[in-house]
């Protein structure tokens, strides 16, 4: 569950990116955020996997809660506390952010490598992420002789290695042309009907369009909708 209580974040230049943001995303939901560029998705996104923290001066919250053991809140949050939560969720965004002096493989494989995963484990984890997104035959290219649309994929499958409680995905279509931007928005579907709660920043009205999802929609950092808490 992610919670947002009279969230405002403010930048350094006084610019106000969010105002008094109230929302709730239950476990397992599907949801789909827009609005105008500069409307504050992004920032709504990193408030979530704590990149960025609501203006102390307005007693805003942001909590994440997975279970009763993994429960996360911006006005207490430690550093390494944030790397725990990073470790629950997944993040794909619109420029795939892949190493390119590893292979596919590797790519997927090293968060489990940084956390000390045994070998045989890792290679079971990697190969079902990898054959989630339809990319096993790749997993010896280099990112750099792939598409647009492998390369993200190939981010998908990093960021379901851990499977996460929750993606987040900011933009994760903007650069890959309709046909590839449908593959993936059925692979969030996938991971989503496996029990996985998206949360997909999106300009794309095909996707949200006759939709089942909800979808929640900020305008100049004003949230549009009237969340259920
Ligand atoms: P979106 O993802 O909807 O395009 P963003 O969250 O990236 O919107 O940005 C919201 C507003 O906050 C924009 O006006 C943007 O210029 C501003 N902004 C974003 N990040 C920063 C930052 N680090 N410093 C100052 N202003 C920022």
């Amino acid at each position: 569950m992610i919670q947002f209580l009279h969230v405002t974040k403010t930048y350094e230049d006084n610019w106000k990116a969010l105002c008094d943001v109230t929302l709730r995303i239950n476990q397992g939901e599907f949801v789909f955020l827009t609005g105008h560029s500069g409307a504050g998705k992004s920032t709504l996104l990193k408030l979530i996997y704590m990149d960025e923290r609501p203006d102390e001066f307005h007693g805003g919250e942001v909590m994440v809660q997975f279970n009763k053991d993994l429960v996360f809140d911006t006005k207490t949050a430690t550093e390494k506390q944030v790397q725990e939560l990073r470790r629950h969720m997944g993040i794909v965004f619109q420029d795939f952010k892949l190493l390119p002096d590893r292979n596919v493989f590797e790519n997927v494989a090293l968060a489990l490598r940084i956390t000390g995963t045994p070998e045989k484990q890792l290679n079971s984890r990697v190969f079902d992420a990898l054959a989630l997104v339809g990319i096993s035959q790749k997993r010896l290219a280099m990112p750099y002789t792939l598409s647009g649309g492998e390369q993200q994929r190939v981010a998908i499958a990093r960021a379901m290695v851990h499977n996460p409680y929750l993606i987040l995905a900011d933009e994760p279509t903007g650069n890959l042309d309709p046909e590839n931007a449908n593959e993936v928005f059925r692979i969030f579907k996938e991971i989503n009907a496996r029990g996985t709660t998206v949360l997909m920043a999106t300009h794309n009205p095909d996707f949200y369009m006759n939709s089942p999802f909800r979808r929640l929609t900020l305008s100049h950092g004003v949230l549009q909708n009237r969340d259920i808490l």
